[in-house]
């Protein structure tokens, strides 16, 4: 079960109507247990894809930042985040050649015409190829 905290959905939110009809895209915080994970900070990136209206690609600097971050007690990379403009909160073709890393949260947002309209959770599956479901519930 992936739990979200209530300021970071927020700014998810925020930031993927502002980039609206763009894709919005950003890095998640917190902390992991077992199959657990507790998102605590959302960091938007800029979107450095070629086509930021129908891809994603987060800021490697900024990554890197927040590795650095992690390693002198800030929160650990969990996951990440990105919107679908006029879209559905289901991975697309692009998402699925897109699983790099297996044990990265995928949270993605539908925008439909500029404002949030659903919000939902996925992880890679273990042998590759597609993801999988995973509930994901706002509280602490
Ligand atoms: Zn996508």
């Amino acid at each position: 079960m992936i739990l979200l905290s209530p300021e970071p959905r927020a700014a998810i939110a925020a930031h993927a109507e502002a980039e609206f009809p763009n894709e919005a895209c950003g890095l998640l915080l917190g902390q992991r247990d077992g199959a657990e994970v507790f998102i605590t900070e959302a960091v938007a990136s800029a979107n450095i894809a070629d086509e930021p209206r129908r891809r994603f690609e987060i800021d490697p600097g900024l990554r890197l930042r927040l590795q650095k971050a992690a390693r002198k007690g800030g929160g650990q990379i969990v996951g990440h985040y990105h919107s679908h403009p006029n879209g559905a909160a289901r991975p697309s073709e692009t998402d699925r050649a897109g699983i790099f890393e297996a044990d990265l949260v995928w949270l993605i947002a539908a925008v439909v015409n500029g404002r949030l309209a659903n919000l939902a959770a996925f992880l890679p599956q273990a042998g590759g190829g597609g993801f999988d479901d995973v509930a994901l519930r706002i509280g602490h």
